[in-house]
């Protein structure tokens, strides 16, 4: 297990925050080791900023700290430049790369973290896409563990696409189904808005996408499975990550569905925001944990509330959602991003998953993927 090493830098003695929290002094101890990156380098510290409030860091300490492994790869992280993204109330109006280690503590506390940033842009802005895709190449550039999505449309000109990719030293796509020409755009086929001559380069170059699947029934869909399994094979030196848990917020949709995706190497699913733990089971026990990446859909993880399974699909509740006032108690609603780490609590606890295997979804299996060391 890699570690924090001790102040005075002896590789003997090197204890993990894992170790400590074993031996029940992480809190005071854990927090005077020095913050040291997967390279050993330290992180340059920043003015830290915060959203958390009382009720997440009570969250935390009750239901994640003796969980969340010492070394977190986030795999879906947006970062946003100023103007270019939605109006988030309580945000930064800018979130680099520094702001995202600062904010990103509300929720992994003090381990240390490194990620896979995509674009966060409004679709409103959509003009603005190069200049996001550009900031996100700055922002990963100040790094040594991060990589970094470029924001694909679907009438992009896939050889511009290459050259802009390359040039600006990213290694994947972000596609969205809110730029397919289809209304409405969350009933849309994957080539609306992943076109498969995009796909075709991406597997030249080796490169990843993320796709955060639409239609109502998800994996489950008849005509998803078509086009995932399609692109999967015909183009196997890309890797396709299914966002959200394969966007299984209903969770019958996986268990349905990932039968129709097994065996295919290159299917990934990342476990941003779905805060539902059969989510993530169904893929553990179904495809196997080597192809989840743990995600915390950085800014979405700092909303309040969660995702919830009803009926064959589901809805959001928001911190403004009127339902939190019950007889019994008025509930704090806390950060998405806590719930969705808890849900993979359980999901790791119910399919008796081991420490290293809960590592490999939270490191390891980033880490391969993306080459980092
Ligand atoms: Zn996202």
């Amino acid at each position: 297990m890699d570690g924090y090493q001790s102040s005075t830098g002896d590789m003997r003695q090197e204890w993990s925050r894992r170790d400590l929290l074993k031996i029940g002094i992480a809190g005071g101890l854990a927090n005077l080791l020095p913050r040291t990156g997967a390279d050993g380098m330290a992180v340059a510290a920043e003015a830290p900023i915060s959203m958390a409030t009382e009720e997440d860091h009570r969250f935390f300490k009750r239901e994640l700290q003796s969980f969340l492994p010492d070394k977190i790869f986030d795999a879906h992280a947006h970062l946003y430049k100023k103007d270019t993204a939605w109006d988030l109330k309580g945000f930064p109006a800018e979130v680099g790369y520094a702001e995202y280690q600062s904010l990103i503590r509300d929720i992994h506390s003090q381990r240390r973290t490194a990620a896979r940033f995509l674009p966060g842009v409004s679709v409103d802005k959509k003009e603005r896409i190069p200049e996001c895709n550009a900031w996100v190449s700055e922002q990963v550039a100040k790094t040594t563990d991060c990589v970094g999505a470029y924001f694909v449309k679907p009438d992009d000109d896939p050889e511009q696409v290459r050259q802009e990719v390359k040039r600006l030293k990213l290694s994947g796509f972000k596609c969205y189904h809110l730029l397919a020409p289809k209304t409405p755009t969350w009933e849309s086929e994957i080539p609306d808005y992943l076109p498969e001559r995009l796909v075709k380069v991406a597997h030249e170059e080796g490169w990843s996408i993320t796709l955060h699947m639409v239609r109502s029934r998800a994996a489950a869909d008849e005509g998803n499975q078509r086009w995932i399994e399609r692109y999967c094979r015909l183009y196997p030196n890309m890797t396709l990550i299914l966002a959200h848990s394969a966007r299984g917020f209903q969770p019958s949709h996986n268990l349905e569905g990932l039968e129709n995706l097994k065996g295919l190497d290159n299917l990934y699913f990342d476990t941003s925001a779905n805060c539902e733990p059969i989510a993530h089971q169904a893929i553990m026990r179904i495809i196997g944990h080597k192809k989840m990446l743990y995600g915390s859909d950085f800014y979405v993880s700092h909303l309040r509330g969660r995702s919830v399974a009803a009926a064959d699909s589901f809805l959001w509740l928001y911190e403004d959602s009127p339902v939190w006032k019950e007889k019994q108690a008025t509930i704090k609603p806390v950060m998405i991003g806590l719930e969705n780490l808890r849900s993979l609590k359980w999901a790791a606890w119910s399919e008796r998953l081991s420490d290293e295997a809960v590592e490999d979804i939270f490191w390891n299996n980033a880490a391969k993927l993306f080459g980092i060391k």
